[in-house]
């Protein structure tokens, strides 16, 4: 095996994934074991390019080149070594990223991409195998305290910079369990939850304190966290749903599918909730209106819960056929591309607009009506004549996106401002309340888990160096 002809040599190849009509059995992750020198065949298709591009598509500016080079090696200390100067959580993002980095692979320009995501899920697990991940408590500690509410991948991506900074670290969160959407959002055949209890395990040793089923605005008001504590951050996540505003929402049987995730999310991890409930799909009709991730787990979850027959629905049409240069509305992969939910059993309908929910006599969803529409450009529609149509509905799951963070609490005690998105609007990490600080999906918008870890990291250095005036945490910012 030569490493500088590699990509060459080799074609990319990644884990199996497992049959799907035998995996949706179980609510394990759907990847088989892929053997080590094999990871390190990967590793030597990395070309080492001059510029390398994929530094600039990782949002966390992983080192990506070097990392491929140490696994190539077999030195899986000097890997790990690199990849978490630039990332807390790769066991994370090495299972569930859409990987952009992977799209700016300069290999990708005509062959597949060197297969980054796996090589890092390789990484962050041979170094917890190798007993490399251990709690590293701060040497010294600066007599500051910091607030961290919530426990999602930004929460904890700050807490763990802030105690490596030497501050004690609270987490707050309103769950009885911390993790934010890694544990109630995203499903365990994506990310199973013994990942974040590992995690967590960790964090705890060094020092971060998690104080859990506190709702900050109900259970202590924010004003009290603020005068308790030398800095806040607000990592709450953007999670109030959008609403589907058409007839007939309100019928039985349709639900925001967060609802419906973190109740089997709950279930799997043990939770005693009854299957037989108007959130369970057996049997059921089930349709999914909405193609993000949230619709594509959705999906994967229904057809784990004997659905009997899952379709899904979006108003867009396949970008091929109607995008044009003017086209505002954003192409994300999984809107179009198929996910592994989709594997295992889906109907998908591009280009219909729903009109309207219809019931039976008890008040409950029998159908959803919709109509195909005609794109004329990529922003201009009509109904296409005679189109209507009713889709058979017994459960409805309502994917359809997030609106803000749910902040409404908060008023209470500080006016924070917002963009007009509703998310908070902050000037160096920090709103317009000083010492309050946000990060993550609650300033940015229901983004991705490696967004998240990259703004956790960059707030904490900034909440270090407002209580420190100076700080030695990285920043992917300065690295640049
Ligand atoms: P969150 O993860 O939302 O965490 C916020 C935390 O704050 C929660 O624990 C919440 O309980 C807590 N909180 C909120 N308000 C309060 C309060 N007042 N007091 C105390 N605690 C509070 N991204 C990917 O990269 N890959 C994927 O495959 C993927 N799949 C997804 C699937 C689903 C169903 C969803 C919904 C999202 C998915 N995402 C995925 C997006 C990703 O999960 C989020 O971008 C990420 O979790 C945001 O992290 P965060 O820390 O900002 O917020």
């Amino acid at each position: 095996m030569g490493k500088d002809d590699g990509f060459l040599k080799y074609n990319r190849e990644l884990p199996k994934a497992r049959d799907p009509k035998q995996r949706i059995n179980d609510s394990n992750e759907i990847y088989t074991e892929f053997p080590e020198e094999k990871t390190k065949i990967q590793a030597a298709r990395c070309m080492d390019c001059g510029v390398p591009f994929c530094h600039n598509g990782c949002p966390l500016g992983n080192l990506i080149p070097d990392f491929n080079d140490a696994v190539y090696d077999g030195e899986w200390e000097r890997a790990a070594q690199i990849l978490y100067s630039t990332n807390n959580f790769p066991e994370f993002t090495g299972r569930i990223c859409p990987a952009p980095c992977e799209s700016s692979c300069v290999l990708s320009i005509n062959k597949p991409a060197v297969a980054i995501e796996h090589i890092e899920k390789a990484i962050a697990e041979k170094s917890f195998e190798l007993g490399l991940v251990k709690a590293q408590p701060p040497v010294r500690r600066t007599g500051k305290k910091v607030a961290v509410i919530g426990s999602g991948p930004a929460g904890l991506a700050a807490a763990a910079q802030l105690n490596q900074a030497g501050h004690l670290v609270d987490v707050y969160d309103k769950d009885d369990k911390a993790g934010g959407l890694l544990r109630y959002g995203i499903p365990d055949f994506k990310l199973e939850k013994w990942t974040i209890d590992r995690r967590l395990a960790v964090l705890e040793e060094e020092g971060v304190q998690f104080k859990l089923g506190v709702e900050v605005g109900k259970d202590i008001s924010l004003r009290r966290l603020h005068r308790k504590y030398d800095a806040v951050l607000l990592a709450i996540g953007s999670t109030k749903p959008r609403v589907l505003n058409i007839p007939g929402n309100d019928l039985k049987g349709i639900h925001f599918a967060m609802d419906y995730l973190t109740l089997h999310n709950r279930r799997v991890a043990g939770e005693d909730i009854p299957a037989e409930t108007d959130l369970y799909a057996r049997d059921k009709h089930v349709l999914v209106i909405g193609g993000g991730d949230t619709g594509s787990d959705c999906v994967g979850t229904a057809n784990r819960q004997f659905a009997k027959y899952v379709s899904q629905l979006q108003y867009r049409t396949m970008p091929s056929t109607v995008r044009t240069p003017d086209n505002p509305w954003p192409e994300t992969p999984m809107t179009y591309t198929s996910s592994s939910s989709h594997e295992e059993g889906c109907e998908r309908s591009w280009g219909w607009l729903t009109k309207e929910f219809v019931g039976d006599e008890n008040g409950h969803v029998t159908g959803l009506k919709v109509v195909e529409l005609e794109w004329k450009n990529g922003r201009e529609y009509s109904e296409k004549p005679d189109s209507e149509k009713i889709l058979p509905c017994d459960l409805g799951l309502i994917a359809i996106g997030y609106e803000r963070p749910m902040h409404d609490a908060f008023k209470s005690s500080f006016d924070i401002e917002t963009d007009q998105r509703g998310n908070f609007k902050l000037k160096e990490w920090q709103t317009n309340v000083p010492g309050i600080f946000s990060a993550g999906d609650s300033f940015r918008g229901q983004s991705l888990v490696v967004w998240a870890i990259s703004d956790g990291r960059e707030a904490a250095r900034a909440i270090d160096i407002y209580l420190m005036g100076a700080s030695d945490l990285p920043s992917k910012e300065l690295s640049k």
